[in-house]
């Protein structure tokens, strides 16, 4: 006889990101609409809740959104997917062109991909063949950051933070590449991003020296701007990226702009090289590019790369997933990124940052706070230890927001719609939630 709850059914059949198959029982999800969450504890405890998650930064625009709801039903009743390879359709083109147009037309190719790592994926595959084709075939490693995050898959893994990273678990299947320190702190004062000058210099000496020494064997620079997300919810000096862009134009590295967290909006610019007026030679976004309905992530690059391509021994970009430029998926990020633009991203990130910044303030005066940082629709507490998670989770939801803390991080991604109460009900039960459990 099999139990009845689903989260008896769940244990020991199912897998959940990073957890044992007898880890925690998770919270079942009986609806989700807007910014809330019809949530069930293992205990059979019911919650209504706001979800400080956007399900892991992806749901911008709320649940059961009615215009993104629209545009999936007008697909389906199209056709739900074809392959790429020979075809090509309307939802796919449309998506694209709005794509390049968000980058102002500087990254005129584009590629989807079916997630964020496999975006990466390609990134670094095409950062290879691009040096390839113009005689540098030596070129094949990375320069990272220590403390970023780049997915999941081997490739990407490789420039993630070696240590958080787990490169130990995997010897012989990760690449050796080279990483930069983690850039100096920023933080967000009247509207600009400030940090300590000195120690800025001193990084760019560093990295200026590195890619002196490893300028043969390097591809490209890869790095998320601004902000390192799931490495640890790092704000860094702008500075720092225009450096990473003058370091590689003049060593001749392609620098690849991960943001696949970080773009559309999130951290109060459109994407976040705009805090520094870059332009990135690859750009990687997916996560919130569908407004967190279908997985599907996308690569674009510079003419330059593209016709250094098109000009080489294959021609082609060699990768091409089953499940290319799924039709749905294209919908979906083409009406969600309408969206984003009709429904104004710039006042709603501003709304969230104000209202996350006054909500989480009094997390400063608590005993277990090391520092509360504020960016765009970002809000991250970070604790002197380690988060209890289970512990701060179910303290979370009796307070009315759903958390999902990691490492010594409690942080809100809000969805852009959070109207001022809904930030003000995120910040108070997290600060409430960390009180509660951390003091
Ligand atoms: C989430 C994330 C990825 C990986 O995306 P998936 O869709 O989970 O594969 C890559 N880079 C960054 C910066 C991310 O935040």
């Amino acid at each position: 006889m099999r139990p009845t709850s689903l989260a008896a059914r769940d244990a020991g059949l199912l897998w959940h990101p990073y957890a044992p198959l007898d880890g925690p029982a998770p919270y079942t999800v009986h609806g989700a609409s807007g910014v809330r969450l019809d949530l069930q504890g293992p205990d059979g405890a019911r919650y209504d809740v706001v979800d400080a998650m956007s399900s892991w930064w992806c749901m911008v625009h709320g649940y059961r959104n009615p215009v993104l709801d629209e545009a999936l039903r007008r697909q389906i009743d199209t056709f739900s997917h074809v392959m790429f390879g020979g075809l090509t359709h309307a939802p796919a083109v449309k998506l694209a062109e709005r794509l390049v147009d968000l980058t102002g037309g500087k990254l005129p190719h584009v590629f989807f991909a079916d997630s964020g790592s496999v975006a990466v994926e390609v990134a670094l595959k095409l950062a290879v063949q691009y040096q390839a084709a113009v005689g540098r075939p030596r070129r094949q490693r990375f320069l990272a950051l220590r403390g970023g995050y780049h997915g999941d898959t081997i490739g990407a893994m490789g420039v993630c933070d070696p240590v958080d990273g787990m490169h130990s678990a995997f010897p012989g299947l990760v690449a050796e590449h080279e990483f930069l320190p983690r850039p100096p702190a920023a933080t967000l004062v009247d509207g600009a991003l400030v940090s300590d000058d000195a120690e800025v210099a001193a990084w760019i000496g560093v990295l200026e020296a590195v890619v002196a020494r490893h300028e043969g064997t390097l591809a490209g620079i890869i790095m998320e701007p601004v902000l390192q997300g799931a490495g640890g919810m790092h704000i860094y000096a702008p500075a720092c990226l225009r450096a990473l862009r003058r370091v590689a134009s003049e060593h001749g590295l392609l620098l690849i702009a991960d943001e696949i967290a970080t773009g559309f909006g999130r951290t109060g610019r459109l994407f976040a090289t705009d805090w520094a007026g870059i332009t990135p030679d690859i750009l990687c976004v997916g996560k919130a590019l569908t407004g967190g309905y279908l997985s599907l992530a996308a690569m674009l690059c510079s003419a330059e790369v593209g016709s250094a391509i098109s000009a080489s021994e294959f021609r082609a970009l060699l990768h091409g997933p089953t499940f290319m430029a799924n039709p749905l998926a294209c919908a979906v990020a083409d009406a969600s990124l309408e969206l984003l633009v009709a429904s104004g991203w710039q006042a709603q990130v501003a709304r969230v940052e104000r209202g996350l910044a006054a909500a989480l303030a009094p997390a400063s005066s608590l005993s277990s706070v090391k520092e509360v940082s504020v960016l765009g629709a970002t809000g991250a507490v970070q604790l002197h230890g380690p988060v209890d998670v289970p512990a701060v989770t179910r303290a979370g939801l009796e307070h009315g927001v759903w958390l999902r803390p990691f490492r010594d991080l409690v942080y809100a991604m809000p969805p852009y719609v959070s109207t001022e109460a809904d930030v003000a009900a995120m910040g108070a039960g997290m600060v409430a939630a960390i009180a509660a459990v951390h003091g």
